[in-house]
């Protein structure tokens, strides 16, 4: 007898479930194919295959296969190995994976709501069967599968929805509500039809060493790091590789950060590359998304993928070369939901197991991959040189602590850094001012006793905001009315402290009234297209200031910005996090990459209240390696990444001493098989969300530890927590390799 494997969508704790094949399936179906299967009494849903044999499973009863959805598989073997490494290194559940990697019309069950499709006409490809659920549809658009199911009286319509989702007869709710959104903002089509019109540009001497450089290194190492000063022109370098693969007839996936896709690259890209690329950007929707899959498994794929971190999740089938845009940026890392990946580690494993190489590359490498690079795991490429030898702009240092002493501070833009940009706005230059959200976000503060208004739900300050004139909580996004007076003292007088983008802006407007000013935060890019807008208005000059949160750090490239302010690079450094100086530093470098122009040297204005500390040495330098090395020291001390790596487990409940039991039991057994790399239970700084008592306990690992053992540990140790029946509703996830 043939027996599947079965990976479910869903979080089940099995990797996967067991069914028999019937027998007139077996010479159907394979590894990849899609199912449709029973789960529990009278629920289907689809799943994919993931292995086929013949050693019966013992001691439950197995159900078979009810059908197959399609005729040849849609999940390619290197996939399934992905999903399985990516479910093994972060310690989550293989069907976890399966649902975030398959679009959702891949994925139905009794669950998925579903409506007619809006542009089907082909109504005589329809069955009877089909055509009697149309009828349905037409007078309920838009309803569950399970409950059409009762509505038409058929037994099992999920192998009919499916065929007519393949049909284009119905679509799922996702795809609708997308639609509606996508129709009052056009974005850059992923199925672009634009002809390839240009050669890419010839590289410089510099560019054309670090080409060669990268191709030797992918001679002897799987993966290699191309640090380049910004705008030194890695992508064109990257446009040189991406060529060369295509010409030997590979496939190459390029992950950017979301913000890139909203540049100048796509435009850049498709206009070397044509309809062999594919843009895959995160606001995708799913039928497009789906669409993506569809043409990758067909016999023309698109040649070239540029895409977010969850392009990672498309199939390739010659996949030659993966490239790493911007590899020290943290959006990379996927924080909630599950599976907390990160795109960067996934890409290097998924270019192995395929036999491709990785390119990573940025002006500011992340410590891990720069540590790799001098380990001589990766090669190293370094290119210290800007495209037309632009020269890196100079570095000005204003002490705010002093300025205030002498009360020279009368705005939080000190007197030189006004002046700058007086002088820049009257050349018709443009200017950048950058502003960390992360730090202090504007507070209220009660001018008699300090009383500050927090969330009701979560144990943090609110923040506030003057535009909406509401405070807002930045953890569960509720608001909450201005306090007329303090309810503790009572005194009316109610002050804001710090300073967020938004006092920026206004001081702005209050200084240069004759400027156009924008801001570009998570505020006034939510919708689509935003970024992309704000972006466009600065290019064509219709924003004279720009200003924003570390958004802007992100690889833009503006070529006629003189001035950029960083107005409290204290704030960046701040934070109570072991790579805060790592951060700061990278933020400080990236932003001041955004100032130079042709003929004039740019300058870039960081203000502090100590400028005396050791690492605004290593940015007036420009001096990334003296600053690794320094910080490397520390690390090694403490026991922190690169030398170890972390694990961090998170627990949540409603009530705070079952959090704290529980974690206390569960970091007790973790001691027993890893001693003292067990810290905690601790409470995080933000110790409760949405009314959930939070505890975190942290791993440090040494490297060489046997990743299998250790997870086994970890699981063994959640499930002693769990015999706990007062534990049982305890929410446990993990995150490795936190950020
Ligand atoms: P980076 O990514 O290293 O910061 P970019 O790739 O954005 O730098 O390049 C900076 C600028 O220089 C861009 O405007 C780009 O078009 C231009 N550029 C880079 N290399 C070349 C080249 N070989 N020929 C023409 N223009 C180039
Ligand atoms: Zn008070
Ligand atoms: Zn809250």
């Amino acid at each position: 007898m043939l027996f599947a494997d079965v990976i479910l969508p869903r979080p089940l704790p099995l990797a996967t479930l067991t069914y028999i094949v019937p027998d007139e399936m077996q010479s159907l179906v394979s590894k990849g194919f899609r199912v449709i299967v029973p789960l529990g009494e009278r629920k289907l849903c689809t799943g994919i295959v993931a292995r086929l044999h013949s050693d019966k499973p013992t001691g439950f009863k197995l159900k078979e296969i009810h059908s197959l959805v399609d005729s040849k598989p849609i999940v390619t073997q290197n996939q399934l190995s992905l999903w399985e490494w990516i479910s093994f290194y972060y310690i989550c559940p293989l069907g976890e994976v399966c649902y975030v990697a398959l679009p959702s019309k891949f994925k139905l069950d009794s669950e998925t709501t579903i409506s007619l499709g809006e542009t089907f006409s082909a109504w005589e490809n329809l069955s009877p069967t089909e055509m009697k659920i149309v009828g349905f549809l037409q007078h309920d658009p838009s309803k569950k599968i399970k409950a059409l199911e009762k509505a038409v009286g058929i037994k099992n319509v999920l192998p009919h929805i499916h065929s007519m989702v393949f049909k284009g007869a119905i679509s799922t709710d996702e795809a609708i509500r997308k639609k509606i959104a996508a129709k009052t903002e056009k974005f850059d089509l992923p199925l672009g039809t634009a002809e390839a019109q240009r050669k890419p540009y010839a590289l410089n001497a510099y560019q054309q060493e670090a080409f060669l450089s990268i191709k030797q290194s992918f001679q002897q190492k799987q993966v290699c790091l191309l640090h380049g000063v910004t705008s030194s022109g890695k992508t064109e370098i990257y446009i040189h590789l991406i060529e060369e693969m295509l010409q030997d007839g590979k496939q190459v996936l390029y992950l950017v950060p979301e913000i890139a896709l909203s540049t100048q690259l796509t435009q850049r890209l498709r206009g070397v590359f044509g309809t062999k690329l594919g843009v895959y950007h995160s606001k995708i929707n799913d039928s497009e998304r789906a669409e993506i899959w569809q043409k990758m498994l067909s016999p023309r794929p698109y040649g070239i993928i540029v895409g977010v971190r969850s392009s990672l999740f498309i199939p390739f089938s010659k996949l030659g070369l993966i490239i790493v845009d911007e590899e020290h940026e943290t959006s990379y890392k996927q924080q909630d939901p599950s599976p907390r990946y990160h795109a960067r580690d996934t890409a290097i494993v998924m270019a192995q197991q395929s036999g491709a190489k990785t390119l990573l590359g940025s002006a500011t490498p992340s410590f891990e991959s720069y540590y790799n690079a001098q380990t001589g795991k990766y090669g190293l490429v370094t290119l210290s040189k800007r495209f037309e030898e632009i020269e890196l702009p100079e570095i000005r240092l204003e002490n705010t602590a002093e300025l205030r002493r002498k009360r020279k501070m009368k705005s939080i833009l000190s007197p030189s850094l006004i002046e700058l940009i007086q002088r820049a706005l009257a050349d018709g230059e443009q200017v950048i001012l950058f502003r960390n959200r992360r730090g202090f976000a504007p507070l209220l503060e009660c001018n008699s006793c300090a009383w500050t208004p927090k969330c009701k739900r979560c144990d943090v300050a609110l923040t506030y905001h003057k535009f909406l004139n509401e405070l807002k909580c930045h953890y569960c996004n509720a608001t909450y009315k201005i306090p007329k007076e303090c309810p503790v003292c009572h005194e009316t007088q109610i002050d804001v402290l710090g300073q967020g983008t938004e006092q920026v802006e206004e001081e702005a407007l209050n200084l240069f009234p004759d400027a156009v000013s924008a801001r570009m935060d998570t505020d006034t890019t939510r919708t689509k297209n935003s970024a992309g807008k704000i972006i466009a208005d600065f290019e064509d000059k219709k924003i004279q200031i720009l200003i924003g949160t570390q958004m802007l750090a992100k690889g833009l490239d503006f070529e006629n910005v003189s001035v950029v302010g960083i107005i409290s690079a204290d704030s960046l450094l701040n934070h109570p996090d072991f790579r805060s100086y790592e951060r700061g530093f990278q933020m400080m470098l990236q932003t001041s990459g955004r100032a130079g122009r042709k003929n004039k040297r740019g300058t870039v204005v960081i203000q502090t209240s100590d400028p005396a500390q050791a690492i605004y040495r290593f940015v007036e330098n420009n001096d990334y390696r003296g600053f690794f090395l320094a910080q490397m020291a520390e690390r090694k001390n403490f026991r922190y990444p690169p030398f170890f790596r972390l694990i961090s487990i998170v627990l949540k409940h409603k009530k705070e001493d079952v959090a704290e039991a529980a974690s206390q039991r569960m970091a007790e057994a973790l001691r027993q098989t890893l001693s003292d790399r067990v810290l905690g239970p601790a409470k995080p700084l933000v110790s409760r969300i949405q009314s959930y008592y939070i505890r975190e306990i942290l791993l440090k690992l040494e490297a060489g530890l046997p990743p299998s053992q250790l997870r086994e540990n970890i699981i063994h140790a959640e499930q002693k927590m769990r015999k706990n029946a007062d534990y049982k509703y305890i929410i446990l996830s993990y995150n490795v390799d936190p950020l």
